[in-house]
């Protein structure tokens, strides 16, 4: 076999490879071109774990240059100047750091922040001072103290005084194919309120069910976020992040714990949800129900049981088995932190955007989850101090108009001019100083960053249309991953080319990612993942391209690079030189010799030759020849006389002036904004 197939089939450079064999105990030398197929077929046994190796090393000697970075920075005793507030973005951009870096290292010390979220002083302190920079606060006068800077559901709910019991609102996160969607529909299917509608439910991101509490069998309503698989761990560290007051963490009990099990427990903790553990699939060949309450156990998640704090229900949301029971044990949680699950239903609503997309018919549609007081039809739609528009219908999951919504319940709405994000927060108690949105703005804002790089039909920017694009479906295995090398795609902005994300998700690449590549023309990339057996063969038989990365900064500089393959070659005329024509001495189909003074410059064979008369350019050829006389010379100077053989069929005449000049494609170097 030869070394360069193996090096493709490894995804490795071939260079790369060789160095790396002998290091293995692999006797191949290093200009070695092909490879015997006993010793491939070692190489590729081997190759899982020689690989993670390589990750491991490149990972450190990625935290060896920051550290070296750190260093560098402290030495020179570079300082930064920092505000009270401001986002994660403006963050890094002061401290000229990628944002996904400072998101990175946020998340190292516990705080879950996306580039739009705002940090205050003392976390952007720490984080400066981590990064090796000496911190100095912004003088008093030039502090933002702009009125909308703490847009949270809590001020908001500060205007709360009549408090009620409002159903508890419950997110279900877990590692992807551990069963969340299952369970989400099982619930839905069996314990959907019925509803005039005929229980004809649509998905809205969110739904209502109710179920009897069994100590006093009265019924209640309790609210799901049912958003699919990462957008729901997105939104649990949005703006909002109170969305949810429960969390089920669900872990296969045929799989166990898991980088995105982990990633939510993260997520559980620094948000303080209370929450239940659901072993699911516990009717799968495989299942271990107490494998799963060891490495939960080492997590620092202990069952009741075992003499911990926390709730374990072994359900298999296929078959439908312990479901109630686990419902049971929502209303439970709920009744034991009923303090945190009221809201006044009288005030202005106050609530957060689980949903959002722009529709074709519609427009853009929002799903809501009301917060807090009741969201009436013809109300303004206030986000931020701006007046998005106005409640024109609003439905409820089973897809019913209604009039008005309380606290908890999710309702989808129809009114916004532009689309909000996921994660902004709806606060109608603002309407006092609240301003009519600024549409064209707002569309264009949305465009930049993460938007532009989405397929959306968010997008108004004419000119990106037209852009060549890189297309890719981005796979990694958690989602702090993701969102940092999608900010970090979004921050690549070029006139010309661009990036264009038609796929991104958690988890391995499946069948579904090759055809959104495939339907995309897109390049699949997997971080910290690989590919299942059944997409692995897509792959092959669609030729698709999947590459797989460890380190952002790497995927990035080959993003940059096939960016600067899009960009067609530059075309550089040299100009070498004119003559006047004064004589033509002969004329044949495609070809002619003419006579005359070289007034610039000079002539040469194989130059190329424009026509031009009385300034017009009348077509052009090449110069096949210079002579003087009979004599072919090798070039003509400046104010010399001579005759030039022409190869073209534009017919020159006398008076007219050729001039000389030489064409070279050279591939252009790409300069990011
Ligand atoms: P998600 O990625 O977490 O939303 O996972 P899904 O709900 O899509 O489930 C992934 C796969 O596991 C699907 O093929 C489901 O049919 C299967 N699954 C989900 N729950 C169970 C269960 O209780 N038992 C078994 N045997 N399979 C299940």
């Amino acid at each position: 076999m030869n070394v360069t197939e193996l090096a493709r089939k490894l995804r490795i450079n071939t260079k790369e490879l060789l160095d790396l064999l002998p290091e293995y105990g692999f006797d191949i030398g290093k200009k070695a071109i092909k490879i015997d197929d006993k010793t491939a077929e070692q190489v590729q046994r081997k190759w899982k774990f020689i690989k993670r190796d390589l990750d491991e090393k490149k990972q450190k000697e990625a935290e060896e240059r920051k550290l070296k970075e750190r260093e560098l920075r402290k030495e020179t005793g570079l300082m930064v100047i920092l505000p009270s507030r401001l986002t994660v973005k403006d963050f890094s951009e002061r401290l000229e750091l990628p944002t996904s870096q400072v998101i990175m290292e946020l998340m190292k010390n516990g705080i879950l922040a996306n580039q739009n979220q705002d940090i205050d002083f003392d976390t952007m302190a720490i984080m400066a001072e981590e990064f090796g920079f000496s911190v100095s606060p912004e003088e008093d006068g030039t502090k933002t103290d702009d009125v909308f800077d703490d847009s949270t559901i809590e001020t908001a709910l500060l205007h709360s005084k009549n408090m009620e019991t409002r159903a508890p609102v419950v997110v279900v996160m877990g590692h992807v194919d551990h069963g969340k969607t299952k369970l989400l529909d099982t619930i839905r299917k069996s314990h959907i309120i019925d509803t005039e509608a005929g229980g004809i439910t649509q998905h809205i991101g969110a739904y209502q069910t109710v179920w009897k509490d069994p100590k006093t069998n009265e019924e209640r309503a309790i609210t799901f976020i049912d958003t699919p698989g990462h957008e729901a761990f997105t939104m649990m560290r949005s703006r909002g992040a109170k969305v949810a007051d429960i969390a089920i963490l669900i872990v296969a009990a045929d799989d166990s714990v898991k980088p995105q099990t982990e990633e939510a427990i993260n997520i559980i903790k620094a948000a303080k949800l209370p929450f239940v553990v659901a072993i699911n699939k516990i009717d799968a060949t495989g299942a271990d129900v107490q494998k799963v309450k060891t490495d939960l156990s080492s997590r620092g998640i202990l069952a009741e049981e075992w003499g911990g704090e926390v709730a374990m229900v072994d359900i298999s949301a296929k078959e439908n088995i312990n479901i109630d029971k686990l419902l049971d044990v929502l209303l439970l949680i709920a009744d034991m932190n009923a303090e945190n699950i009221q809201a006044d239903p009288h005030i202005p609503a106050v609530g957060t955007v689980i949903e959002s997309h722009v529709d074709k018919s519609t427009g853009p549609v929002a799903t809501v989850l009301v917060q807090a007081g009741t969201l009436q039809k013809n109300d303004k739609l206030i986000i931020g101090g701006e007046i998005y528009g106005k409640v024109r219908a609003m439905k409820d999951y089973a897809g019913s108009d209604i009039d008005q919504a309380g606290p908890s319940v999710p309702i989808q709405i129809i009114g916004f001019k532009v689309a909000p994000e996921v994660g902004d927060v709806l606060d109608l108690t603002r309407e006092k100083n609240a301003v009519d949105i600024n549409v064209k703005k707002k569309r264009t804002q949305q465009t930049g960053a993460e938007r532009a790089t989405v397929t959306d039909s968010q997008k108004t920017d004419e000119d990106d249309e037209k852009k060549k694009t890189l297309n890719l479906v981005v796979k990694a295995d958690v989602l702090g991953s993701l969102e940092a090398i999608i900010a970090s795609l979004g921050k690549i902005r070029h006139p010309e080319v661009g990036v264009k994300i038609v796929g991104k998700g958690l988890g391995n690449i499946t069948e579904d990612d090759v055809k959104k590549a495939e339907a995309g023309d897109a390049t699949i990339i997997g971080f910290g993942v690989s590919a299942t057996s059944v997409a692995e063969e897509g792959m092959r038989e669609s030729h698709i391209t999947f590459l797989q990365y460890s380190i952002i900064y790497d995927l990035i500089n080959w993003v940059k690079e096939e960016l600067g393959k899009l960009l067609s070659d530059e075309l550089i005329i040299t100009e070498i030189g004119a003559m006047d024509v004064m004589a033509i001495f002969r004329k044949e189909k495609a070809s002619m010799i003419v006579g005359g003074k070289i007034t610039r410059g000079k002539a040469y064979k194989k130059l190329l030759c424009r026509v031009l008369r009385e300034g017009v350019n009348m077509g052009s050829g090449t110069i096949s020849a210079v002579q003087v006389g009979q004599a072919t010379i090798k070039e003509a100077v400046e104010n010399t006389e001579c005759g030039v053989k022409f190869e073209g069929t534009t017919k020159i005449e006398i008076a007219d002036v050729l001039e000389f000049y030489t064409e070279e494609n050279k591939a252009r170097e790409i300069m990011f904004e």
